[in-house]
């Protein structure tokens, strides 16, 4: 099947009025291989592959020079992290390598999963990471990715989580797709358990992401019509873990969403579709802002 992989709506270049930044939009999650599993079932990375320059260290911020609007997100901060890179597939040796977790070590990075026509998470995180950006500024918030297309793989999970934390951010979500079994279907949100040890503390940040994570799980299935993971969670749509780099090392609320089952055919067909992804946009768009809000 041919990926529908149409872009996302223009950024705006110019300040909204007031009522066209109250529109706003959602996005939701299926789960990756628990979005920080092993890279086995993912498409076939390239072993050997030779290094390329070292991944710069720094962030894709939004240009500065533009303008965001007035809105209900003004003076907020968001980092959206779009789960894996398309590079990493090539760059295995590196995103390999081990790093601390706090709990524990983990590879740097993985590859991903994929659609079994061959649609890559990594370009589906990026691909509603863009429009959920969109979406956001419209609202006026201040939105950094923790990669797009200024750097060849990675980052590795621990600098994803620093991202968020240097950044201050007052909301990170992390875009992720599963990579399931068929049959398992629906989406997933991922909330950060309660962890100290190592470089891990996120006994003050355990209460504010499962309320980011609840709403963002609600709107998600609004926007999308999707229901929630019928293989984790319990039909609640939440899930809990500590053994993410992404979540442990974060020190401000954070939550992963797994948005759908790559490998289930009917989830496919709604991951490869840009209208499905504009839909899960809008639900993560709106459960940020309802968590901002307050
Ligand atoms: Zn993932």
């Amino acid at each position: 099947m041919p990926y529908d992989d149409s872009p996302p709506p223009t950024r705006r270049a110019r300040p909204l009025s007031v009522a066209a930044a109250l529109a706003a939009v959602c996005l939701t999650a299926a789960g990756c291989g628990g979005a920080e599993a092993g890279a086995s079932g993912a498409a076939s990375p390239r072993a050997g592959a030779d290094a390329a320059s070292p991944a710069p260290a720094k962030t894709s911020a939004s240009p500065a020079a533009k303008p965001l609007p007035e809105g209900p997100l003004t003076g907020r901060t968001v980092v959206i992290d779009p789960g894996h890179h398309p590079g990493n597939r090539d760059h295995t040796r590196e995103i390999n390598e081990q790093v601390d977790i706090g709990t524990g070590r983990k590879e740097c990075d993985t590859t991903g999963t994929a659609t079994n026509d061959g649609y890559p998470e990594a370009r589906f995180t990026l691909d509603v990471s863009h429009r959920l950006r969109t979406l956001l500024e419209a609202e006026g918030a201040r939105v950094r990715l923790t990669h797009d297309t200024d750097r060849p793989f990675g980052p590795c999970i621990d600098e994803r989580a620093r991202i968020g934390n240097e950044a201050k951010a007052d909301a990170v979500v992390s875009v992720h797709a599963d990579g399931s079994a068929v049959g398992n279907r629906g989406f997933h949100v991922i909330l950060p358990a309660e962890v100290k040890g190592g470089g891990a503390d996120t006994s003050k940040i355990v209460k504010s992401s499962a309320d980011l994570g609840a709403r963002i799980a609600g709107h998600f299935a609004r926007a999308t019509g999707s229901a929630p993971s019928n293989y984790i969670g319990g039909n609640t749509g939440l899930d809990t873990r500590d053994d993410l780099g992404g979540l442990n090392l974060s020190t401000v609320p954070k939550v992963f969403v797994e948005c759908g089952n790559m490998r289930d055919p009917e989830d496919a067909a709604l991951l490869t579709a840009a209208a499905w992804r504009q839909k899960a946009a809008q639900g993560l768009a709106d459960g940020i802002t309802s968590y901002l809000k307050g």
